[in-house]
């Protein structure tokens, strides 16, 4: 069989892997880390460093093609493999990814709404048009995820300060009154197919993903969404699974980002969809054709921070006890507060019955919940 080239050993690159060896190909996992858990589930696992020249050869010689779980990996990287195999999603898309400035650049000049925003660097003299986007958000330009490496910026003073902690290039964007947050996941495969689950809505709880509903109850924003994620595709001349997060702010739907990679928000798709977005990833990558229509079921998702083990191991078999509960668990060994360590999927034949059982979940896990409807 074939085998397949993953940059990065975390949860998504171990559902990958589980959705390559489903369709019949094994898969070489490149991560520094030792203990990395899709390095563990692959058929190997080369721990080096992601610009470790050596190890980029033999991960180009082993694979027939290659994609990334992370948009950290350095674009260099991407760009180094893709003289020697295929590697989907391309390093110019990634690179875009990577860079917040980068990518409001590109989505400014397709004329897609965002957050208004300003680049700002350390070191040099802040405009004073910045308080102009006061309360606001200070956000790394590169790196960031969960939350990590923003500042809530209220005054002057604060934006200063948190300026000079990033010591890094940011982005200061202006906090908007969110009346909602969605995400879109779709695959483009070499041939031009394009394929997209449902539009999902998305919770938050102090910038980590908290719950997302499968699919979204809103038809005319899921047309918007896919035309504006469409654009997306084309202008990066695209080729893997694309994530687009949208906020609705006044009725309208404006991009806050873009992942170059399967998304939390898409694991849904694992129990409620007929082809999941690992599944997805992998026929873009092997030019495999994609799903015309994805056909999916109610279902909620509720993620397992280590919080939950605060009080003790959660008590599996009770809570698998609940009808059409789909327990993850990543294998991760040190359940630390706000780290991902696995998520539930709430299945139902209908809205009211995924609701009582996910009601019933947050309150033996005692995470107090948030409202879908
Ligand atoms: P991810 O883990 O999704 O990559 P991230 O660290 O890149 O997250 P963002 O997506 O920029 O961070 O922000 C995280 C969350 O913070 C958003 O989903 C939203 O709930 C809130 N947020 C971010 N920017 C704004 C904004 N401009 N106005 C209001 N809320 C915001
Ligand atoms: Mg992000
Ligand atoms: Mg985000």
């Amino acid at each position: 069989p074939a085998t397949l080239g993953m940059l990065g050993g975390g949860q998504l690159g171990r559902y990958f892997v589980m959705a390559a060896h489903r369709l019949g190909y094994k898969v070489v996992v490149l991560d520094p880390d030792p203990a990395s858990i899709a390095g563990a589930a692959a058929d190997h696992h080369l721990v080096a460093p992601y610009d470790d020249p050596a190890a980029l050869q033999e991960l180009a010689n082993r694979c027939a093609a290659i994609s990334c779980e992370f948009e950290n990996v350095p674009a260099t990287t991407l760009a180094l493999l893709a003289q020697h195999k295929p590697v989907r999603p391309a390093a110019s898309a990634v690179g875009i990814c990577q860079d917040r400035r980068e990518e409001k650049a590109l989505l400014a000049s397709l004329g897609i709404p965002l957050a208004p925003h300003l680049a700002l660097l350390p070191n040099e003299p802040i405009p004073a048009q910045a308080s102009d986007l006061f309360p606001a958000i200070l956000k790394t330009a590169r790196e960031g995820y969960d939350g990590k490496g923003q500042w809530q910026i209220a005054n002057w003073d604060e934006l200063v300060t948190a300026l000079a902690t990033s010591n890094a290039p940011c982005v200061l964007e202006q906090k908007l009154a969110l009346e909602g947050e969605f995400a879109l996941t779709l695959a483009r495969n070499p041939s031009g197919a394009v394929s997209a689950l449902p539009l999902v809505q998305n919770w938050h709880s102090g910038g980590i993903l908290d719950q997302t509903r499968s699919p979204a109850n809103a038809p005319g924003l899921e047309r918007e969404a896919k035309t504006i994620a469409e654009r997306l595709i084309a202008a990066l001349d695209y080729v893997g699974v694309l994530t687009v997060e949208f906020f609705l702010v006044a009725g309208q739907l404006l991009v806050n980002e873009l992942a170059p990679r399967p998304h939390n928000s898409g694991h849904p798709s694992l129990d409620n969809a007929d082809c999941c977005q690992f599944e997805l990833q992998v026929r873009a990558l092997c030019d495999l054709p994609l799903p015309a229509h994805i056909r999916v079921r109610p279902a909620m998702l509720i993620n397992l921070l280590g919080d939950v083990w605060q009080a003790g191991t959660p008590n599996w078999p009770s809570l698998l006890a609940l009808p059409g509960l789909h327990l993850h668990l990543y294998g991760k060994v040190d359940p630390r507060p706000n780290r991902k360590m696995g998520h539930v999927t709430i299945t139902g034949a209908d809205w009211q019955a995924v609701e009582e059982t996910t009601h019933i979940l947050r309150t033996q896990l005692g995470i107090a919940g948030h409202r879908s409807q």
